[in-house]
């Protein structure tokens, strides 16, 4: 049996007339930047995410730069964030010249750590970033507190959580701004790259729809210096098909969730670490990510056995070359250099079938027994 990490082609073949109608449809008006399309798919976003503005950029490393500039970050600034993260996280950070300051994670939801933030807060702090990682929120109370306390603006690195709840509250309403990326293999993918940031704040999100077209308003006159990265037409007509079905996505996600969790305990006992959700939370399972021993060795095993694993995030930011002036060393963040050596992540997708799952749990099973 072979058992892909993600399979895409099934949701085109059910949604496949539905798809070539709107794409035709874009081809046929002619209308290919910031057209009706963007507008809808802004609109419908944000209503779902009980906040006020959606606005459609390139990606979401340009939804992470564009927001940190609209909240005024600046180069020198420090901004808070997590190590065991994607790289665009920091990236973002450090494009605009801001310092990102790592703090370690909770070993059990391995998103930040809220207990760490308020000893790197000083003078120079502007922000925390923290990431919802994996599909689960990070924990926002503790963290809303420290920011109201410190006056910093709030990021949410969304990009793996779109439909994620923490205490009732939706993603987005945490904070400043709140990011997301259409990525093909986000939860809610494009067929190419796309992104938006969600505010609440129309001060914060007018800046953003400023900056994504080279600073120009009114057009050709500049009073910011933005560039250019906006949501293309055709993901967003793309993206319309799709946004519907989302919450039953990540339904299915989460009942996918579950039968690895049942399968894992029954045939594994102790020897994985399975998804920790935390009370209040509603993960939506971008990734199902285990903390095991041997994690490499186990990964090639399952590789010769047909079934894809990823490693989600192998080496933690903090200890990146492009990050060695930072200062960081090995050892300062160990709850999250100790994560890295352990997770794995295994298929998941909302198509996933019970007998690919059973094949995979079989195959860990195996390895540890044999
Ligand atoms: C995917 C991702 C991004 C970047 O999104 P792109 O659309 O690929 O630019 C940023 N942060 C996290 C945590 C991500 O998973």
């Amino acid at each position: 049996m072979n058992v892909p990490m993600l399979d895409l082609t099934i949701q085109y073949d059910q949604l496949k007339d539905e798809m070539n109608d709107a794409i035709q449809e874009v081809l046929r008006s002619a209308r290919f930047i910031l057209g009706p399309n963007v507008q809808k798919l802004e609109k419908d976003i944000a209503a779902y995410s009980r906040v006020g503005f959606g606005v459609g950029v390139g990606n979401g490393s340009d939804a992470l730069h564009i927001a940190l500039e609209a909240c005024g970050v600046k180069a020198g600034d420090e901004v808070i964030t997590t190590a065991f993260t994607f790289f665009a996280t920091a990236g973002a950070i450090a494009r605009i010249g801001a310092i990102p300051v790592f703090v370690d994670i909770d070993p059990r939801t391995y998103n930040i750590d809220p207990s760490k933030i308020e000893e790197k807060i000083n003078e120079k702090t502007k922000a925390i970033l923290p990431v919802h990682l994996y599909g689960q929120t990070a924990d926002m109370d503790p963290i809303m507190e420290l920011a109201k306390k410190y006056n910093l603006h709030i990021i949410e690195d969304a990009a793996q959580a779109i439909g994620a709840e923490y205490k009732g509250k939706k993603v987005g309403e945490f904070s400043s701004a709140a990011c997301f990326s259409f990525f093909p293999t986000k939860n809610l993918g494009a067929y190419g790259d796309g992104g938006m940031i969600i505010s609440n704040d129309g001060e914060i999100a007018e800046k953003c729809r400023v900056i994504r077209v080279h600073g120009s308003k009114p057009k050709y006159y500049h009073h910011v210096l933005g560039y250019n990265s906006r949501l293309d037409e055709l993901q967003a007509a793309i993206l319309n098909v799709k946004f519907p079905h989302l919450d039953q996505w990540s339904e299915l996600r989460r009942e996918k969730a579950s039968n690895y969790t049942n399968l894992l305990n029954e045939q594994l006992g102790d020897r994985v670490v399975t998804p920790y959700e935390a009370e209040g939370h509603h993960h939506i399972f971008h990734q199902y990510t285990i903390r095991v021993e041997k994690r490499d060795e186990l990964q090639k095993y399952l590789q010769e056995q047909g079934v894809s694993t990823m490693v989600y995030y192998p080496k933690p930011l903090h200890l990146q070359p492009v990050f060695a002036e930072l200062g960081y060393k090995e050892g300062d963040l160990p709850v999250t250099e100790e994560v890295s050596h352990q997770v794995v992540s295994l298929p998941m997708f909302p198509e996933l079938t019970l007998e690919q799952q059973q094949y995979v749990v079989r195959k860990i099973a195996e390895f540890y027994t044999k």
